[in-house]
């Protein structure tokens, strides 16, 4: 079994979904006593949330490629960034070490192409949502994405940090969700990707009008998948 090494912490409320999900697929694959060879490196995100509201960029990026190098250094085989927004800097990541990065949109395209699907919809935070580097990842793989509006992105950004990634789940913040992705299917949109990391543990497929793309799930199984490949 290779070594999986993981960038957590951002938020570690996603973070412990990631070793449930991979230690119990390692643990179904394997049997017996069986789980994963991991190695974490947990940041702190009050410290790179107010990176990310200051527009910080570059300091993350050294933070992310020195986590990286030490998640290398200490044996990781692989490297998967935890979250979906810190994707961002996954281009200049992997540049920096020789393990190949797990890109959280390329398993999640492969996802959705795998259903038959061309347009879903995104959800996820601002960063996510707005700017390119998403987006454009699934473009590349021939697939369009519905955005929420521009108040939905505020809320759904607004959920995801200050409850979210607090350990807050409430239900009217669940029903909120809902509507949104019903109304993200009136505008045309086949799926629903998930793209934030906590909103799997808000929104299952019971709140969804829509097939989910859960993409802690689907980055944790390709992560399974590259340990457990002969
Ligand atoms: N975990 C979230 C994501 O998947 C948000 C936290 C962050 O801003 O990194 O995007």
């Amino acid at each position: 079994m290779k070594t999986i090494g993981l960038i957590g912490g951002m938020s570690w409320e996603s973070t412990t979904l990631y070793y449930q999900l991979i230690n119990r697929e390692v643990a179904l694959r394997l049997g017996g006593l069986s789980s994963a060879r991991l190695n974490l490196v947990s940041l702190d995100f009050q410290d790179i949330a107010q990176r990310q509201r200051a527009g910080d960029w570059a300091g993350m990026s050294a933070i992310l490629r020195q986590a990286a190098r030490r998640l290398q250094d200490t044996g990781a085989q692989c490297l998967l960034i935890g979250t979906n927004t810190m994707h961002k800097l996954a281009p200049e990541v992997q540049a920096d070490v020789n393990v190949p990065l797990i890109h959280i949109a390329d398993v999640t395209a492969d996802a959705i192409l795998a259903q038959g699907l061309d347009t879903v919809g995104l959800m996820g935070t601002r960063f996510t949502m707005e700017e390119a580097f998403y987006v454009d990842r699934l473009r590349e793989r021939g697939l369009r994405c519905v955005l929420p509006d521009e108040a939905q992105r505020t809320e759904i950004h607004r959920i995801i940090f200050e409850e979210l990634c607090q350990g807050e789940v409430s239900e009217s913040s669940r029903a909120w969700l809902s509507g949104c992705i019903t109304d993200l299917k009136s505008r045309g949109a086949q799926g629903v990707v998930l793209g934030c990391t906590e909103l799997p543990l808000i929104v299952g497929p019971q709140d969804s009008c829509l097939p989910t793309f859960d993409t802690t799930a689907l980055h944790a199984m390709a992560a399974v998948d590259f340990a457990l490949a002969v």
